[in-house]
């Protein structure tokens, strides 16, 4: 395939836009050009990896209950609950919230270095084996590198499914332990802001599909969209059950590169176990909230969906 100019000007614009969905999702992060200006000695540690001096950093004695964050980026790090006293001079922890460092060898060959997955400044280094905790792992932090929020920053990311009739999907989804809420809506399409009639009866383009909040610390992706693949026949071209039309088709609208890739792997399995699936990957589109009179339909109603039920595919 050519693309011309502007077709790669679009495509340059949608990977930044949704590189900046990804980013704002995770907390309080802010996007590249909205980072902290760093000072001379911030720069000198995050930017160009050099070391505080031991017993320097003002969270070495940090013991309140909260969230250690990046200076630069916003991005949680570590909760206080894996700080432990090391007696070495730096901060240190056994544990990083998930996916928040990243572990790269150091240039001197011997360490290896961590660093804010989200803007790569540099942390520390960490260190496996010295029996300190249970865990058996001690992130050396420097404290320049990080701020301290005195409460525990509750994490959130988003998953967007589309299965046929809303209710049902919202109706199993909410059940996952780690889901915090579950939203019915319409996605995909052409025309902003659409209503039920607009979707059902005018060729908008349009998907029912739910846009799930979930907290990463108690369930991922993948056991998100295993579930939808069970909740649903991925194989139903033409609809979902009964609802027949294209507003009923299954999709996923991936939100990141990893929920793109996860995706994909599923639908291998799947395939490989002989299923023709029909389920699309799609870039994550604008969500709108359906009328109130579609959430929590079931629950609010004391019925069962007609439409889902559990089926074991994995
Ligand atoms: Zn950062």
């Amino acid at each position: 395939m050519k693309f011309s100019k502007r077709n790669k000007i679009q495509i340059l614009f949608k990977t930044l836009s949704i590189f900046i969905l990804f980013v704002s999702i995770k907390g309080g992060v802010m996007p590249a050009d909205q980072f902290n200006k760093l000072n001379k000695e911030e720069k000198r540690v995050i930017i160009e990896k050099g070391t505080e001096a031991p017993f320097s950093g003002d969270l070495l004695n940090e013991k309140r209950e909260g969230t250690f964050t990046c200076r630069q980026c916003g991005a949680a790090l570590y909760y206080s609950a894996s700080k432990f006293e090391s007696h070495c001079g730096w901060p240190s922890f056994d544990d990083e919230i998930k996916g928040a460092v990243l572990r790269i060898p150091d240039a001197d060959g011997r360490r290896t270095e961590i660093v804010c997955s989200n803007c790569k400044a540099h942390l520390g280094h960490v260190f496996l084996g010295e029996k300190f905790t249970e865990k058996d792992t001690r992130h050396c932090v420097n404290s320049i590198s990080m701020d301290f929020i005195p409460e525990k920053l509750e994490l959130e990311e988003k998953a967007v499914f589309a299965g046929g009739c809303f209710w049902g999907v919202e109706y199993y989804m909410q059940q996952i332990n780690g889901v915090k809420s579950v939203v019915s809506g319409y996605t995909g399409g052409k025309s902003e802001a659409p209503t039920y009639e607009d979707v059902s009866y005018k060729n908008t383009g349009h998907y029912e599909a739910v846009e799930i909040t979930y907290d990463p610390a108690l369930v991922n992706f993948e056991t998100l969209a295993k579930t939808f693949f069970e909740i649903h026949d991925p194989t139903q071209k033409n609809g979902q059950g009964p609802d027949i039309g294209k507003q009923y088709r299954s999709a996923v609208f991936y939100q990141d590169e990893e929920q793109k890739i996860i995706t994909q792997k599923l639908i291998n399995q799947l395939k490989d176990k002989g299923y023709k699936i029909a389920t699309k990957i799609l870039a994550p589109a604008a969500f709108y909230r359906a009328e109130e009179y579609h959430q929590d339909y079931y629950d609010n109603r004391g019925k069962l969906p007609y439409c889902h039920g559990y089926v074991k595919r994995f």
